[in-house]
């Protein structure tokens, strides 16, 4: 069930209230009647949301397509996109705009884009940056009929974060529910927009309200939580010790607080029931610090998604990622946070400048030799927010291309179906070959008999089930409807997804706790200490 098709008791709470019903949309092309992860953003901007509107209705279309018919004139709905479903919330706006509603849009895509989401989207206004704090201002004023065309939500501070409102969530829906501690990272890789977008200084939340949302979570029954951080270990080894040897000390004293907080949420994630899963993101610099590594493992974070993106030197060149390892060293890095119980999902990008056919077979080989648990296989896409993505739209300027009428550097306008899948001309290869040979990695590395041997090191049959489930779904979700050409079977990946999903959500879900209490705060000494002895 979607969130907006709450029955009765949901929409009785609305009675008495404003007149005024909030909408909030999370657009996607395809519906699986189960999504593996919350759309965090929903629940936050369903918390800024002021009382007096009573509970917005929230719709995630990777459950179920929106029905216009639940859009009324005079409503407002908030729509967050990101490149890859600006379109359908364009279609989503101009629908909602017909209908007499105020419209709004947020998220990455529109902050780079407002214009577009004016001209094409219907838009009465767009947010620009973080919601939680600008989003009542933005009612307020849609309710008095004067909303203006940007409203400017910068990048608030951690204290200013708001909690998820997850008693709306529909909790059969989902298998894993999301929660964020840390925002921004200090990196700087050249495919990705986090840094140029959330920043570079990592915005950290206090542990008290991560854990109060964890907790609220575990009482409904979730028990895998995705930490849905930009970077989960935002100070290295690296970091002190340079900081160390400038002397400077306000710098150093800075890290070592960021660095502190993180063990004493880990300390405390690690009070929580023994049964409760994490996953987060993070750098592979982190294999350096097994202080860390051990600290992740006893807070039950047991998988991180870390971005190796090539295997070669050449291709972490091509990147801007150079602080990560190649080659032997790579697969050393790896299978040490394996060693220390942190499972990983390695992420490798194809269609590097290097590359060269035998570079799909060394990833295949070195994901295989680096224990990886989970892994997949992208093609280098320029993203807006990026500086690939400058570069290439300034290379395109000399000759443009148009599909459909669509300027190839405004892709995602094109029609799915027309959308080429690979946009940079390679040195040596053909897109079709990097193409063909990217889906043959995936089907290699999740066909059935390599996922059971990669399931080996789980104990319980009912757990070793689940991961050859979700490697399926996983595969299926993002393979097949990321690189398949031919649309019947992004329909038969889609299908395939539904069928499996539920079964796959009860394996997740866990009995409610509804009296589990907090862990308490953390009391014994910070690392700051240890950590002074790296530096
Ligand atoms: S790819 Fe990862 S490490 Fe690089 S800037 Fe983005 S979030 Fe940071």
């Amino acid at each position: 069930m979607q969130p907006g098709k709450q029955p009765g008791l949901f929409r009785s709470k609305l009675r008495g209230r404003s007149s005024v019903r909030i909408h909030l949309i999370n657009p996607s092309e395809v519906s699986f009647g189960t999504a593996v992860i919350t759309p965090r953003w929903l629940y936050v901007l369903a918390a800024a949301t002021p009382a007096s509107f009573g509970d917005p209705s929230l719709v995630d279309e990777t459950l179920d397509a929106v029905d216009p018919l639940d859009i009324q004139a005079g409503d407002i709905v908030g729509i967050g996109i990101h490149t890859a479903n600006a379109l359908r919330g364009y279609q989503i706006g101009k629908m909602a705009r017909d209908r007499g509603a105020h419209v709004v849009f947020g998220g990455i895509h529109a902050t780079l884009y407002p214009t577009e989401a004016h001209e094409l989207g219907g838009a009465h206004a767009v947010v620009k940056g973080d919601g939680d704090v600008v989003w009542a201002k933005v009612l307020s004023d849609c309710c008095r009929g004067i909303p203006q065309l940007i409203y400017e939500g910068g990048r608030i501070e951690a204290s200013e974060f708001l909690p998820a409102r997850w008693d709306l969530v529909p909790r059969k829906s989902y298998m894993w529910a999301s929660v964020q501690t840390v925002r921004g990272c200090p990196k700087h890789c050249s495919f990705c927009s986090v840094w140029r977008t959330d920043g570079q200084r990592p915005r950290q939340r206090a542990s008290d309200v991560v854990v109060e949302e964890i907790v609220q979570l575990r009482r409904l029954g979730f028990r895998f939580i995705a930490l849905a951080d930009d970077n989960f270990y935002p100070v290295t080894l690296t970091d002190l010790r340079l900081a160390a040897e400038q002397h400077n000390t306000h710098r150093l004293n800075e890290l070592k607080a960021i660095r502190a907080e993180r063990f004493e949420l880990m300390a405390r994630l690690a009070q929580l029931p023994s049964d409760t899963i994490f996953f987060t993101q993070i750098t592979m610099e982190a294999a350096e610090d097994t202080e860390f590594l051990d600290a992740m493992h006893a807070a039950n974070i047991k998988g991180a998604l870390v971005g190796v993106e090539s295997v070669t030197t050449e291709g972490l060149k091509d990147v801007y990622k150079e602080f990560n390892a190649a080659g032997e060293d790579l697969v050393e890095r790896l299978r040490t946070f394996r060693r220390h119980g942190v499972y990983v999902l390695g992420s490798f990008i194809f269609g590097l400048p290097s590359d060269r056919p035998e570079t799909f077979d060394a990833t295949a080989l070195a994901a295989a030799r680096a224990e990886v648990a989970f892994a997949q296989f992208v093609m280098l896409t320029p993203y807006p927010g990026t500086v690939d993505f400058i570069r290439w739209e300034k290379n395109m300027e000399a000759s443009p291309v148009p599909i459909a009428g669509i300027p190839i550097t405004r892709r995602w306008l094109i029609p799915p179906a027309l959308r080429p899948k690979l946009y940079w001309p390679h040195p040596t290869m053909s897109s079709e070959e990097i193409r063909q040979r990217t889906q043959s990695v995936w089907d290699t590395f999740y066909s059935l008999k390599y996922i059971w041997a990669r399931s080996g090191f789980i104990k319980s049959m009912r757990a070793r089930l689940a991961f050859v489930l979700i490697s399926k779904i996983y595969r299926q979700m993002y393979a097949d409807t990321g690189i398949a050409t031919d649309s019947a079977r992004v329909s038969r990946s889609a299908r395939w997804v539904r069928w499996l999903a539920k079964p796959c959500q009860r394996l997740f879900a866990a009995p409610p706790m509804p009296h589990l209490k907090l862990p308490e705060a953390w009391s014994t000494p910070t690392p700051l200490e240890q950590t002074s002895s790296a530096t």
